[in-house]
């Protein structure tokens, strides 16, 4: 799957192809494997519209926060959202905007 067969808001890198990742919520052990992204194997973004992590300007964000609000690598996707500076989209349950907030905050 490549971020080609969305809209133009969701960026081709989002994320990695779940079949290469292996079954949700168990993990594939590959040696040597020490990816920033390891952790989407259990993203529950993975399993569900792409679309609705990076809506419209002005869309809502309520469905996919209501999806991060369940989903157990939460923490980690925001820290990486906060540590690559993603400037797009719903990580970690936040908005681009709330996420700002919060690095001002911890700053
Ligand atoms: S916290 Fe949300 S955006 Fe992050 S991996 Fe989970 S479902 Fe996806």
């Amino acid at each position: 799957m490549t971020g080609s067969q969305y809209r133009s808001g969701v960026p081709d890198n989002w994320f990695v192809d779940p079949v290469q990742l292996g079954v949700p919520g168990v993990r594939r052990v590959v040696e040597g494997d020490d990816t920033q992204l390891a952790w989407q194997t259990d993203a529950l973004c993975s399993q569900t519209d792409p679309e609705a992590f990076f809506p419209e300007k002005g869309g809502s964000t309520r469905d996919a926060k209501r999806i991060c609000a369940s989903c157990d690598v939460r923490t980690e996707c925001l820290e990486y959202a906060l540590h690559n500076d993603e400037r797009f989209g719903i990580w970690g349950g936040l908005s681009e905007r709330e996420r700002r907030k919060l690095k001002r905050q911890a700053s």
